[in-house]
């Protein structure tokens, strides 16, 4: 089975499930709204990227040093 990622729109959670075929959206394990994206890759705003570049140098700041 598929493990998609999901991106909630609400809170902003990011989370990873294992979707059933047929399953539909799942709600947001951290607000419990349903308004969550499946996040592919092409689905990257520039906004997005610059949150992750963000999250990623505060992880791991030697990489941009
Ligand atoms: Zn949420």
């Amino acid at each position: 089975m598929p493990i998609y990622e999901y991106h909630c729109t609400a809170c902003g959670h990011l989370f990873e499930r294992i979707m059933k075929v047929g399953e539909k959206a799942p709600r947001c394990p951290a607000c419990g709204v349903k308004e969550v994206r499946k996040r592919a890759a092409a689905f990257r705003t520039n906004a997005w990227s610059t949150f992750l570049d963000r999250m990623e140098k505060r992880v791991s700041p030697q990489k941009f040093k």
